[in-house]
């Protein structure tokens, strides 16, 4: 049975800068206690938060006009302006408008999901989309995002799926289907723009890259064959991620930057966070996992990739020293290397990034607060 849920009605009770979806009956109300159940504490939200635009009133716009152009109610415009008498706005009067959070749909009060549950919502690009879902007995769970298949971890009654959003992910409305047993149920996961810089790396810098297309691009190979794998088990949306460094470094180039190289029209994004840490800083696990890769590479300089297991890695790029070796198992906190400035880079930095079924995303969604 497909359910095609169209109507957008404001059952969903957001709690953490997520949304949690209940199958309830008609006319019953009131937060869902057991949330926790499946809802474990989650890591700091960065994002998700909506950005207020600002628009100035044109000649024979009204309130209401406004409101409906934006997607948001006249009496919340009005408020967020201090607005007292909506008919009464003048030309060239700046409003400022808060972008509506979109409400996901009910479910069926007599499907066979009982409660759904996204993080965060609404997701943004760059950002990893956690997916809980609750049956009402135990069942098969599976999951598509915009196409595409995604495992679902089950546990009786209970599954989740981790979802990573590109940076460049086309914004706006994408398709979601869920399936407990035969019990299908489609929605539309709107994806927010990311808010991201824009870097012109100059030509000194950038022509050691674009000169040697055959290194760049054999790497390039190396590591998303790399990151491609999947480790069974391991992370779970318990799991946390501290700080690979002890001590406050000023961040040089966040996640997500729009990048154009020298004269050429290459644009690409930085794919994690860079931290200007003196040399020798120590860089350390933020969790535990298995070391996949620690060697010399032409761009990255010293690497080093751990799996922390369902498709997540994080790598570690630029250190002068090497202090673990493939195979390793390292626990939260563990030496892996010093800062340095090897491979391709300007000055000692951390390049911290992090890898979701081979997509990067933005590391410090992941943060412990
Ligand atoms: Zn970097």
């Amino acid at each position: 049975m497909l359910a095609v849920v169209a109507a957008l009605l404001l059952a969903g009770t957001v709690q953490a800068g997520g949304i949690i979806v209940v199958a309830r009956p008609p006319g019953e109300a009131g937060l869902q206690l057991d949330a926790a159940l499946i809802s474990p504490e989650l890591p700091r939200l960065l994002a998700g938060a909506p950005v207020p635009r600002d628009y100035v009133v044109q000649p024979g716009d009204t309130l209401g006009a406004i409101a409906v152009r934006f997607g948001v109610t006249t009496a919340a415009l009005a408020a967020e302006n201090g607005i007292a008498k909506p008919d009464r706005i003048d030309v060239g009067q700046a409003l400022r408008i808060d972008d509506p959070v979109p409400s996901a749909p009910a479910l069926p009060p007599d499907g066979a999901f009982e409660r759904l549950q996204l993080w965060p919502w609404p997701p943004a690009q760059g950002q990893t989309l956690i997916v809980w879902m609750q049956a009402r007995s135990a069942v098969t769970f599976s999951l598509s995002f915009g196409g595409r298949e995604y495992p679902v971890v089950t546990d009786g009654p209970q599954g989740w799926a981790i979802l990573p959003i590109s940076a460049l992910a086309a914004t706006g409305p994408t398709a979601m289907v869920v399936a407990a047993g035969g019990d299908e149920m489609m929605l539309d996961v709107p994806i927010q723009a990311g808010v991201f810089e824009t870097e012109a790396i100059p030509a000194s810098a950038s022509d050691p890259i674009l000169g040697q297309p055959a290194k760049v691009s054999a790497e390039y190979a190396k590591m998303t064959k790399l990151f491609a794998g999947e480790t069974p088990s391991g992370w779970t949306p318990r799991s946390r991620f501290a700080s690979p460094l002890i001590g406050q470094f000023p961040r040089t180039a966040p996640f997500g930057s729009r990048r154009t190289y020298g004269d050429s029209p290459a644009i690409s994004f930085h794919a994690g966070e860079d931290y200007a840490a003196p040399p020798g800083t120590p860089v350390l696990a933020p969790a535990a996992g298995v070391v996949l890769l620690a060697e010399p590479l032409f761009v990255r300089g010293n690497a080093v990739v751990i799996d922390h297991g369902r498709g997540v890695f994080s790598g570690y790029w630029h250190m002068s020293k090497l202090e673990v070796k493939p195979g390793d198992r390292v626990e939260p906190g563990q030496l892996l290397g010093e800062v340095g400035t090897t491979g391709l880079s300007t000055g000692a930095h951390l390049h911290w990034e992090l890898r979701v079924d081979g997509v990067a995303v933005d590391p410090l969604q992941w943060f412990e607060p």
